[in-house]
């Protein structure tokens, strides 16, 4: 009898990852095991997470704005950017969701869009972790269809109002700025809001079975005033946001099949030491079917995960190729978080073990960064030249 072997290591998954990468996956795995595992069902429990202590210490990690350059961003490759968010997520989504929040949506956002003196200003304390970002995209009434926005900038003499409200904004209420996409007489612009600036305010959203361990809020504008150098220069329209969705959409390519991976790994683990009837769970074919199924999909992922990477760092990366990885990875990390839950029976609806947490978690990945519907119609459009997006 051989020993067992884990999920990826059967497809030997280590062998297409570079050594400089690898050595990068394996920092975050030790940091997650050692560091935020113990913690993690007490923040889940409790719907408390520590934002401010663990974006410094992702700062000191060099995890803020991995793949970005200069400011202090550590200027790694998209791939070593994506298995630093499997393993967060392997951790916990929320984890990964405020390292994607902050490097992918804010911090690209001023990256990319923003003046120099934006970049000089924020960009270094954003990747030290002193300086936290959230993104306001999101309305009440506008998730799916982001182009309906009603928040409203308009000018008054040199200077933007803002006013409207954002909904669902990960990090809202412990930000130190806040990018927002409003709509103003030439279209939809973004802008830089410090979130000290008078009429801004954040109320968090309490209550949520999912993405416990992660800060949710509603943000409102009222009479937000801010000088004429505060709109983001570079980004016109829609596609400014979309851009910065584009880069958290990778990392959850990654990100969820962590969670995936940890799923099955704790399933593996119990099933191999829990008895039922005259043997181990882990010797039944019912079981063996269901891991043996689980570990193809979690395999595929993986995959397309790395070959998405690689397209990535060679910049040939389309939308509609991410959507294909956003829509299929999400996807088969909550069926297996979900049949996991089943191989633990009624221990794994608690917080000893990880799958019903993943599951809830991924409940919220699967709708975030364009739901599985909207990557459905993203990669129709693409097939077919055709737009569903409307009836
Ligand atoms: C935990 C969490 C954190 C989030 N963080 C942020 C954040 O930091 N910043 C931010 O801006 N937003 C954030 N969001 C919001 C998220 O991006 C939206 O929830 C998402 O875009 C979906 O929008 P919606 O919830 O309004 O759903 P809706 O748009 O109301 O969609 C409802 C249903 O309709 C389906 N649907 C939509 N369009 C079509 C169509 N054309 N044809 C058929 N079906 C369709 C959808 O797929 C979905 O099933 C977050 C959400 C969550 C849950």
């Amino acid at each position: 009898m051989t020993a067992p072997l884990s999920p990826l290591a059967l497809l030997d998954i280590d062998s297409l990852i570079g050594a400089e990468d690898r050595d990068i996956r394996d920092t975050v795995r030790a940091f997650v095991e050692d560091r935020l595992r113990p913690e993690i069902a007490g923040w889940y429990d409790t719907g408390q997470v520590p934002v401010r202590d663990l974006a410094l210490e992702f700062g000191r990690l060099g995890l803020l704005g991995m793949h970005l350059d200069g400011y202090g961003c550590a200027g790694t490759s998209a791939t070593a950017y994506g298995l630093a968010c499997m393993e967060l997520e392997a951790g916990d989504s929320g984890l990964r969701s405020i390292v994607s929040v902050q490097g992918s949506l804010a911090m690209y956002a001023v990256h990319r869009h923003g003046s120099p003196a934006h970049r000089d200003e924020w960009l270094p304390r954003m990747a030290s972790g002193e300086a936290i970002g959230c993104f306001g995209l999101t309305e009440p009434d506008f998730g799916s269809d982001p182009g309906g926005m009603r928040t409203r900038a308009r000018r008054d003499g040199s200077d933007w109002v803002l006013s409207g409200s954002k909904m669902w904004i990960t990090n809202g209420t412990v930000a130190d700025l806040a990018v927002v996409w409003a709509r103003t007489d030439e279209g939809i612009r973004g802008f830089v809001v410090p979130t000290d600036t008078a009429g801004f305010s954040s109320t968090e959203i309490k209550q949520k079975l999912s993405l416990r361990a992660s800060v949710t809020a509603e943000l409102a504008l009222d009479d937000v005033r801010l000088p004429a150098d505060a709109m983001l220069p570079e980004a016109r329209g829609l596609s400014g946001p979309l851009s910065c969705l584009t880069e958290a959409r990778f990392g959850i390519v990654f990100g969820s099949l962590g969670a995936a991976r940890d799923c099955l790994e704790a399933t593996i683990a119990y099933a191999g030491q829990r008895q039922i009837f005259d043997r181990q769970l882990a010797a039944y074919q019912l079981t063996q079917a269901k891991l043996a199924d689980m570990t193809v999909e979690l395999g595929k992922g993986m995959l397309l995960a790395l070959h998405l990477g690689r397209l990535k760092d060679e910049d040939r990366l389309g939308a509609p190729a991410i959507s294909i990885g956003k829509l299929n990875n999400t996807r088969e990390a909550l069926r297996i978080a979900r049949e996991c839950r089943t191989i633990l029976g009624a221990a794994g609806i608690t917080l000893d073990h990880s799958p019903m947490r993943h599951a809830n978690n991924l409940e919220s990945v699967v709708t975030y960064e364009g739901t599985s519907e909207v990557h459905q119609l993203v990669i129709g459009q693409a097939l077919t030249a055709e737009s569903a997006f409307r009836s």
